[in-house]
């Protein structure tokens, strides 16, 4: 073995441990650089791991798009919904409540869904802000 081997098994060893490109936190967007692989923020705690193929608590920003479907799901269901009942008011319609509570029913775990991902939506574009502040400052 010659003695330069086991310096740059070490420094793989280093390179794995420790985090080389600005990552940053899923909860506050604290840059995580420099950092353990697997660790704590410093700033939130927060736990998270940045290791590339486990990513826990590490905010990506291919998350931060909105949940257009869940939105799409949501309005249809409960515009139809309202259509159908308020069109049973017409007395020369014939009925439609049904179809309407059923439809307004449906919609429900649409919205839940949707309010859901929303949050997260603009809890990641907070931290975006953030990473982009710190990155303007630091130029
Ligand atoms: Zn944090």
């Amino acid at each position: 073995m010659y003695p330069h081997d086991d310096d740059q098994e070490e420094r793989l060893l280093h390179q794995e441990r420790f985090i080389h490109h600005p990552q940053y936190c899923g909860t506050c967007g604290y840059n995580l650089v420099k950092l353990l692989m697997v660790g704590k923020c410093p700033e939130c705690g927060n736990e998270y791991n940045a290791r590339p193929l486990e990513m826990k608590n590490i905010f990506l920003p291919d998350h931060m798009d909105l949940p257009w479907q869940d939105i799409a799901a949501a309005g249809l269901c409960l515009l139809t919904g309202i259509l159908f009942i308020g069109n049973s008011l017409n007395p020369y319609a014939s009925g439609g409540v049904f179809i309407g509570i059923v439809m307004i029913l449906i919609g429900v775990p649409f919205v839940l869904k949707t309010v859901n991902k929303l949050r997260i939506v603009f809890r990641l574009h907070g931290i975006y802000r953030r990473i982009l502040k710190e990155q303007e400052e630091s130029e």
